[in-house]
């Protein structure tokens, strides 16, 4: 088959195959392991630019396969969202979350991921609102992470279903904000409670001007209308002290803490002394 190109054509056939076989291996173990409750979350968390004192933490989900090892959280919940797996994985997150953060100091909320796809199916305020009362931990506790994605669906509904869950008491935070669709008209629908750049920008800051230029417009922006401004992603020193004289409102990245397991969230008192 050398030469007329045909081997070519079978290995790529047979490449995609062994993908989509392979994607379904693992959306078979991904269901039994939601099922046995194997997914489980760790807790990155965020300081205040202003005191260093941890504010809130973000539930961030965690697989350990049998025989894969780590499955990074982005790649399975692709699979979950492709396979109908979200729902179910998403309240399940949601109730451990929410759980866990009952044994913490008051002061600390949980932010919790939510999927695009979970606003699609209905009564996503009723759960929510279930398993808050399920669990006994305050709505005023709690944040949802949403990114832009989720905008751009449905629009209409997709903001009559954040006033709904902010009537409960709860934060909004638009997620991995100015990469992807953003849109800035967003912010004269919906004021969210805490906007979070990407940490694209974070990273870029000590060699874009224009990178500064962004965040410092985003900080004005949630000045001006009563948003708290997270940078995500922080590993430097520089970041951090060019983050805070922009202005940021609050810090998040493996300068401070990686993901730490609830256990030690609750151990978490007073101030780091970093910032
Ligand atoms: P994300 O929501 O933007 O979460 C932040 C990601 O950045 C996390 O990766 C976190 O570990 C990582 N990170 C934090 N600080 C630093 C840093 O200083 N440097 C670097 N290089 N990375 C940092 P992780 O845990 O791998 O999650 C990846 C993505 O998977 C998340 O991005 C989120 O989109 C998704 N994800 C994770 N858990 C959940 C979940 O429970 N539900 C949903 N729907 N999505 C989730
Ligand atoms: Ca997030
Ligand atoms: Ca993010
Ligand atoms: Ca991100």
């Amino acid at each position: 088959a050398k030469g007329d190109g045909r081997g070519r054509v079978c290995s790529y056939n047979a490449q995609m195959d062994a993908d989509a076989r392979d994607r379904r291996l693992l959306e078979g173990d991904l269901r039994r392991a939601i099922a046995a409750g194997d997914i489980a979350l760790q807790y990155q968390p965020l300081f205040s630019a202003q005191t260093g004192q941890v504010t809130s933490v973000e539930a961030l989900a965690r697989w350990h396969h049998p025989t894969r090892g780590p499955v990074r959280p982005d790649v399975f919940i692709s699979v979950a969202e492709e396979s109908g797996l979200i729902e179910e994985l998403g309240d399940r997150l949601l109730r451990q979350a929410c759980r866990d953060a009952c044994s913490w100091p008051n002061h600390i909320k949980v932010a919790v991921n939510l999927s695009p796809l979970q606003f699609q199916t209905d009564g996503l305020c009723e759960r929510v609102s279930r398993v808050l009362e399920a669990t006994g931990l305050p709505a005023e506790r709690l944040q949802l992470e949403v990114t832009e994605g989720l905008v751009i669906r449905d629009v209409e509904r997709t903001f009559v279903e954040l006033e709904r869950l902010r009537a409960l008491g709860i934060q909004i935070l638009m997620d991995d904000f100015g990469v992807g669709y953003s849109s800035l008209s967003y912010f004269e629908r919906f004021r969210f409670d805490k906007v979070k750049i990407d940490k694209s920008f974070v990273d870029r800051l000590a060699s874009s001007q224009a990178s500064k230029a962004v965040i410092r417009a985003v900080v004005g922006l949630g000045q001006e209308l009563g948003m708290a401004i997270v940078a995500e992603g922080v590993e430097t020193e520089d970041q951090m002290r060019l983050l805070v004289e922009l202005g940021c409102t609050h810090l998040q990245g493996f300068l401070f803490s990686e993901p730490l397991s609830a256990d030690l969230i609750g151990t978490f008192s007073a101030t780091t002394g970093v910032v």
